[in-house]
Order: structure tokens, then C-alpha cells, then sequence
């Protein structure tokens, strides 16, 4: 089974004491392929460093890249858009235009559950960061909450030629249908889970065609592990209630979904 973690923050201190057994974890769980999103300058030197780390496999042998990667992408995040924010953007247009490969630009998006104080800023955040995607032919991994109406807003003025990620989705069918007639994919990650949550009927009307699995870790840990750190492992909890809701076997929504990945991150050839 090859599963793909298209949104995971691997590079966060959480893992600090642990990272190898994690990174083992995930591999025995079948993931093959972690996808970083930025945050901000405070992380990116953690990101690009965890990045270029060699690993090394559970019984301590050499990996290929075909077993596993871990694969750097790059943006601010909108929680991270603040007074300063065109310093931010400076600093991670620097990235991307260093040469170094780049999988997506992002996170990016829009976030007013925390904080609506920068709701202008991170509205012309979000657009400065999907024309930098546009110039450099990368998808983007879009962030969303409370704020669905404006991200869909924003990206209609790119429709056609922004397209990538909706992460951590947990909206309606209408949405869900919008966002995907729009080019994007949907991530779907441990708030499927939830007994509160109506993803599984969503999942259960559009059906896999535009979904990636996610775990968002450390944040957003499936059940029955909810209330402790997530980790990349854990996205078969995920693939599970996804393959429960469409009554399909894992193994199909697993293969279909890493397809999907592959295709929105542009590496299928
Ligand atoms: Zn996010
Ligand atoms: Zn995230």
C-alpha cells in the first residue's frame, strides 16, 4: 500500500526527542512521500533542514527516494501575516527563487478564527503568493478557516490557472463541489474521524476523484488517538474512514488518492 501525507509539520519541535521512530512509524504504515508546508520564517530553516536530511530506513539501512521522501514546500502561512508582513513574503519569495526545488507554494490562505485584525493583509497575502505559484508553475496548498466564502472568492479570479490543494476541508457538498469545479483537491484529514463531523457523507457524495489525504500533524490527530500528537502514521486511520464511508478497501482509496497527490504535486510522468 503506498500512502502519500500531502500536509504534515514533521520539522515542528513536537518531534524533536522522537523524529526517527516517526519517521519509522510512517514508513512501516506504508507512507511513502511527506509533504512540508510552511509556516513562516521562524521555521523555514527547520523545514529545508529536515528536508535534506538522509534517512535511513527502520532496520537502519540506506532509503531510495522511490521508498520515502520528505519534499519542502514553501509560503507564509495566514496566521503568520501580520504588520510585517511584507518582510515575510520577502523572505519566502527568497526561498523559492533560490534555485533549491519547491513542491508547492504554501501554506497559504485565509484564516479569521484567530484573529481578523491582518483580514486585509492576508487577503493581498494570499493573492501576492498565488500569482508568485502562477509565474512558477506550482500548485498551492491552501489554508482555510472560518473563511471559506472569501478563499473560494479569491481564487475565482484565478480560475484556470491557480490550482492545488484545499487543505484540511471540512465543508459542505456545495462547497466541496465549488472548490473542485475549480481545479482544486480537496485535503482530507483526522476531522473525518470525528463523530461530529459530516465529511464521510461528503466523501460518500463527490467520491475520491479530487481527494488527498492529510494528517496536519502535529494538529488534528484522528481518533482513537484524538487529544495526543498526530504523526504521519496515522493517515491510515484516515484512509480507513474514508474507504468505511465509500465502502470501498483501503488499498483502492489509498492507491487512488496517492495518484491524485502526485498528480497536483506534478510529479506523475
Ligand atoms: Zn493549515
Ligand atoms: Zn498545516
Amino acid at each position: 500500500m503506498m500512502l502519500i501525507d500531502t500536509h504534515c509539520h514533521l520539522y515542528l519541535s513536537k518531534y524533536d526527542y522522537d523524529l526517527k521512530e516517526v519517521v519509522d512509524r510512517a514508513m512501516m504504515s506504508g507512507v511513502k512521500k511527506i509533504f512540508l508546508p510552511a509556516i513562516d520564517s521562524e521555521t523555514h530553516e527547520r523545514l529545508l533542514k529536515l528536508a535534506d536530511k538522509q534517512l535511513t530506513a527502520p532496520n537502519g539501512t540506506a532509503i531510495s527516494k522511490a521508498d520515502f521522501e520528505i519534499l519542502p514546500t514553501m509560503g507564509v502561512h495566514p496566521c503568520s501575516i501580520k504588520e510585517n508582513f511584507e518582510e515575510e513574503l520577502a523572505i519566502a519569495h527568497a526561498h523559492l527563487t533560490s534555485g533549491r526545488k519547491f513542491y508547492a507554494v504554501g501554506e497559504i490562505g485565509l484564516d479569521y478564527y484567530w484573529d481578523v485584525t491582518h483580514k486585509e493583509q492576508q487577503i493581498r497575502a494570499l493573492e501576492r503568493q498565488i500569482e508568485w505559484s502562477i509565474e512558477m508553475n506550482l500548485p498551492i496548498v491552501i489554508h482555510s478557516r472560518n473563511s471559506t466564502a472569501d478563499c473560494i472568492h479569491v481564487l475565482r479570479q484565478y480560475e484556470g490557472r491557480a490550482k492545488g490543494i484545499f487543505h484540511c476541508f471540512s465543508g459542505s457538498v456545495d462547497e466541496a463541489r465549488e472548490i473542485t469545479q475549480l481545479g482544486f483537491y480537496l485535503g482530507i484529514g483526522g476531522v473525518i474521524t470525528y463523530k461530529t463531523s459530516d465529511l464521510k457523507d461528503v466523501i460518500a457524495k463527490i467520491g475520491l476523484k479530487n481527494i488527498v489525504l492529510e494528517t496536519d500533524a502535529p494538529y488534528l490527530t484522528p481518533l482513537p488517538h484524538r487529544g495526543k500528537r498526530n504523526e504521519p502514521s496515522y493517515i491510515k486511520l484516515v484512509c480507513a474512514a474514508i474507504a468505511q464511508s465509500l465502502n470501498k478497501d483501503m488499498d483502492r482509496v489509498a492507491q487512488i488518492t496517492s495518484e491524485n497527490a502526485l498528480t497536483v504535486f506534478q510529479m506523475n510522468s
